[in-house]
């Protein structure tokens, strides 16, 4: 604990001791024209383990929040620097990732319980005459809720990261992986095995697509 009457430093890139309140803000310093917030921190912070996204270092986090009537949006950007493997070539590669936040945290109300996120089952699209209630804002706000008075920012963040992660992580867009055959990273040059001979089931389909055109053709 240091003595600092002050521990938050708004707007301005600050290491370790505000951990907490980058990840905790109270409700009371978001104000209507907004707070910005900024720090590195680490994976477990965010209780990121090696199976949800392997980090190099830590994550440099920028943030705005905004208090509008009872919610908070947040907007920002997290940077971090991923350790991923290709799914071509089996190498590990370093990916850096910059990755845009924009959700609104609501405040928990007892009678209504966080059931419904997204209200799909009433969703009906062949329903014009309804009134369809019309969001103002982008209709990709991610919605979270919170309780007591500060945002608890690290769930939020840890989802919306892993989220972020691509599905098929490639080292490069034009990695050709490895050999079927001998399995040799095709990356560093052909291997010397020779192509093969019946050339598999697309070519197949190739031939008889075109004995059929030939067959129309007459
Ligand atoms: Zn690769
Ligand atoms: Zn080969």
């Amino acid at each position: 604990m240091t003595g600092h009457l002050s521990t938050l430093e708004w707007g301005r890139s600050a290491p370790m001791g505000i951990t907490m309140d980058l990840l905790t803000p109270k409700i009371a310093d978001i104000t209507e024209e907004g707070i910005s917030m900024s720090g590195d921190l680490t994976a477990e912070a965010l209780g990121l383990t090696d199976t949800d996204e392997s980090i190099r270092g830590t994550l440099a986090v920028g943030l705005d929040l905004r208090s509008v009537e009872r919610t908070i949006c947040v907007t920002g950007v997290v940077e971090w620097t991923a350790i991923r493997q290709c799914v071509r070539c089996l190498k590990e590669f370093d990916d850096p990732m910059a990755f845009s936040v924009r959700v609104v945290y609501e405040r928990e109300t007892k009678a209504a319980p966080v059931t419904a996120k997204r209200d799909d089952q009433r969703k009906k699209k062949a329903a014009p005459a309804v009134e369809v209630e019309v969001e103002p804002e982008e209709p990709n706000n991610d919605i979270y809720h919170y309780v007591g008075d500060h945002l608890e920012l690290a769930p939020m963040l840890r989802e919306q990261l892993i989220l972020a992660a691509p599905m098929h992580p490639l080292c490069m867009d034009e990695c050709v992986g490895l050999c079927a055959r001998c399995g040799k990273d095709l990356n560093e040059g052909p291997c010397h095995c020779v192509a093969e001979p019946t050339g598999g089931p697309f070519q197949v389909l190739r031939n008889l697509k075109q004995k059929n055109e030939e067959a129309a053709g007459r």
